[in-house]
Formats: C-alpha cells, sequence, structure tokens
C-alpha cells in the first residue's frame, strides 16, 4: 500500500502545525515510511502520533518529538551524528537523510538485528549500527556533531559530553521515571558547555553504566496516563522497571513522548480548563434560577446614614421593576436623589408613597418626602428596565450618594 498521503499529513498535522520549521526535517519525515519500522500487524497505526511497541519493552518515538529533538539538534548536511538508542532504527533513518553518517547503538541485540536489516532493504547506507551500552558513546566513532539520547537518563553521561565536537550539540532526556526535561547541551568550550531545557518528555530508561542502575536505584516506571500517548506493553519487565532496580512486581507500561509539548500550551489548557468550569458554573446557576431576575442574587441593598435602598441587580430589558427605599425615622424631610443615569436605566412609573416635591438640582432629581419621627418610611418606586447592558448610575439619601449597578438583559 502506497502510504506517501498518510504520511504527509501526518507530517502536516503532527510536525508542521505544532511548530517545527527545519526544512531538513520536514522532508526527512516525508521521505523516511515509518511503517517500515513498525512491527508488522501496526503499520496502521504507523502515522499516529503516538510512540508505539517494538517488543523488548521498547517503543519506536512519537514522530512529534523525533522531529523537535532532531530540530534542536541542527543537523547539518555535513554532520557526523551519534543516536543512542537504536530501538526500530526511525530516529537514526530520518537522521541520515539530513546529516553525512550516523553512529547508532542500541543495547538490545535483537533490535539493532532489525533495525540493520531494515537499513540494508531501504537502502540507507550511511548507517553503522552497534550493540552495547550506549551511555559510553562510541570512542573509537567520535567526535560527533550531534548526539541524539532516545531514553532518559539520570544525569548527562560524562562520555557523551566528551565525545561532543566543539559546537557539537546533545540532545537528551534527563530524570526520573515520573518524567524528564529534554535538555540541549552546546560544547562551547574543552570543559564547558551551554545547557538548555527544552520541555518535559517521557522517555523509557537509558540503561547502562553511566545511566540507571543499582548505583541509580530511584528510577521507578510509573506510567501516568497522559493525553496523545500510547503506552506500549513491556515484553522485556527488566527494561520497563530500569534493569531491576526498583522493586515493582505488576508492571506498568511505559508511554513515550511529550509531557508538556510547551509552558504556553500548558497554560493554554488551564486557563481553558478553568473556562469550562466557570462556564459549567454559570450554566447550573442559570439554570437554578440563582442569577436570573427575581433569584436571591438579583438585588442589593446598600445601607447610608439616613436609611437603605434595595434595588436590582440583575434585570431582563423592558421589564416592570422596582427600588424600595427606606428612610429612618426624622422629625425633618428626607431626600431620595438619582443622576440622569439612573433614568437611561429605568423609568419612574409611580411613587409608592408619593412624593411632597420634587426638584432638580446639579443634574439630579430630588425627591422629598416629609417627616416621620414615629418610625421608618419605606418608599416603593415603580420603574420599567430602560436599555440593556451593564447600567450604573449615582442614588443618594439626603448628601450622601452611592453608585449603583444594574445588569440589564437584553
Ligand atoms: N529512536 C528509536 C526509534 O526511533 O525507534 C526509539 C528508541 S526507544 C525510545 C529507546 C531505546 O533505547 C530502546 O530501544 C532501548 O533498548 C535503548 N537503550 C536503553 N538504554 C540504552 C543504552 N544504554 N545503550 C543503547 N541503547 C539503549
Amino acid at each position: 500500500m502506497d502510504m506517501t498521503r498518510i504520511r504527509d499529513r501526518m507530517v502536516e498535522h503532527h510536525v508542521t502545525r505544532r511548530g517545527i520549521r527545519d526544512q531538513s526535517v520536514i522532508e526527512a519525515m516525508r521521505m523516511v515510511p515509518r511503517e517500515k519500522f513498525v512491527p508488522p500487524g501496526s503499520e496502521e497505526f504507523a502515522y499516529e502520533d503516538a510512540p508505539l511497541s517494538i517488543g523488548e519493552g521498547q517503543t519506536i518515538s512519537q514522530p512529534f518529538i523525533v522531529a523537535l529533538m532532531l530540530e534542536k539538534a541542527n543537523l547539518d548536511a555535513g554532520d557526523t551524528v551519534l543516536e543512542v538508542g537504536t530501538g526500530s532504527g526511525y530516529a537514526s533513518a530520518l537522521i541520515s537523510r539530513i546529516a553525512r553518517h550516523v553512529y547508532s547503538i542500541e543495547r538490545h541485540e535483537r533490535l539493532a538485528v532489525e533495525a540493520k536489516e531494515r537499513f540494508e532493504k531501504l537502502g540507507y547506507r550511511n548507517i553503522d549500527v552497534r550493540v552495547g551500552d550506549g551511555s559510553k558513546g562510541w570512542a573509537k566513532a567520535a567526535p560527533f556533531d550531534a548526539i541524539i539520547v532516545s531514553a532518559g537518563a539520570p544525569e548527562v553521561p560524562t562520555a557523551l559530553k566528551e565525545q561532543l565536537n566543539h559546537g557539537g550539540r546533545l540532545i537528551i532526556p534527563v530524570g526520573g521515571g515520573e518524567g524528564q526535561r529534554l535538555k540541549r547541551l552546546t560544547r562551547t568550550g574543552a570543559a564547558a558547555f551551554e545547557e538548555e531545557d527544552l520541555g518535559g518528555v517521557l522517555f523509557v530508561p537509558l540503561i547502562g553504566e553511566d545511566a540507571w542502575t543499582a548505583s541509580h536505584p530511584m528510577y521507578t516506571a510509573t506510567a501516568p496516563s497522559l493525553p496523545g500517548t500510547i503506552a506500549s506493553v513491556p515484553s522485556s519487565p527488566q527494561d520497563a522497571q530500569g534493569g531491576g532496580m526498583g522493586k515493582i512486581d505488576t508492571l506498568p507500561a511505559l508511554p513515550e513522548g511529550v509531557l508538556d509539548h510547551s509552558e504556553f500550551q500548558q497554560r493554554f489548557w488551564a486557563v481553558q480548563r478553568i473556562s469550562w468550569i466557570i462556564f459549567a458554573l454559570l450554566l447550573v446557576t442559570c439554570l437554578l434560577g440563582l442569577l436570573g431576575r427575581g433569584g436571591p442574587f438579583s438585588r442589593q441593598t446598600l445601607l447610608l446614614p439616613e436609611g437603605s435602598v434595595d434595588f436590582p441587580v440583575i434585570s431582563r430589558w423592558n421589564a416592570p421593576e422596582d427600588v424600595t427605599v427606606t428612610f429612618t425615622p426624622s422629625s425633618e424631610d428626607r431626600v431620595f436623589t438619582i443622576d440622569a443615569a439612573f433614568l437611561q436605566s429605568f423609568s419612574v412609573q409611580g411613587i409608592d408613597p408619593p412624593q411632597k416635591a420634587t426638584f432638580a438640582r446639579d443634574g439630579r432629581i430630588g425627591y422629598v418626602f416629609p417627616a416621620d419621627p414615629a418610625g421608618p418610611t419605606q418608599i416603593v418606586f415603580r420603574l420599567q428596565t430602560q436599555l440593556p447592558g451593564p447600567r450604573r448610575a449615582l442614588i443618594g439619601m439626603g448628601g450622601e450618594t452611592r453608585t449603583q449597578s444594574t445588569f440589564i438583559f437584553p
């Protein structure tokens, strides 16, 4: 079956749209048939952006993460590159389409042999594969312009740093089983390296003398279920738990790939989640009538020295409403004032009991009510809502004013 179109779509969706810009990487991904690097029967999943099981408890890496590692390695056509963790050979094959020569080390003989056969069948002649411990590098072939480590190490192995050319780039996941940080080290001097953090990833462990061994017993092969990663079922329990370092009876599968694609994406997802929660809460409160007109949160009472004003904070356009003004007992006449903005929110339909007098002063309308020293006086302003939207106005009693807000739904 010709999978060129499916491959092109995978490159478009999972590589270029997700920010990979290096044309040589994109071209290589269009060229190398990933379906030839997955076990028979898994070809139809070859163009999912997910790691797939390749046996021995190992995985072929997720296409996006491979593309990211190669882009960050800044590969050049004349480069000599070392890949640690050949696995299926897919990443080495991609590198071989970009760089001059690839040296690839795999600790599992069967995987190394199968990868070699694939390279021969596909005619990729600039790749040397060796079985061995890649944490020690490949001294005889060094120095390298770039080293790509496709498994997670507890620390950056010294041998790999030493085998970098001046200006050479080492891409390596560093950290424990709960997740690693993808690092780029650039050699800037004999013993000087510039280190950058490229984001969170989750890889199978790098197992070797200068990697996860009994001297690094902290590795635990936990398997958080992550969006966008497919867990592989380890066929070799030893590898999955890090070479028998930790004591884990039932082995979780080891997913591999990008844990947090970028800080921005993580933040975006967090905001998205919070927005959904707010939306759901609003929906529920609206459905329960809590936020609607007439609901328990639809009114507010403002307290002033001469009394209080109870008014609607949520209402509906062109609906009847009321404002209740309560004056404390007083032997003098009382005044309630509103401004022009109030009359944009509401038109006054009636006042009960009616005012004794009305006046206009300094852009405000005042309603005068007679004194009543015997007890509090309650006045109800019968209103009709006017313009929809958020409305603010000034209301007052005697010399004191307060701002009053009402949201009028259209
Ligand atoms: N790049 C591979 C591909 O494209 O299919 C995937 C690599 S897989 C995620 C990691 C590989 O690293 C496994 O095949 C594992 O056996 C190998 N590995 C782990 N520790 C190693 C070591 N010290 N030396 C060489 N290979 C190692």
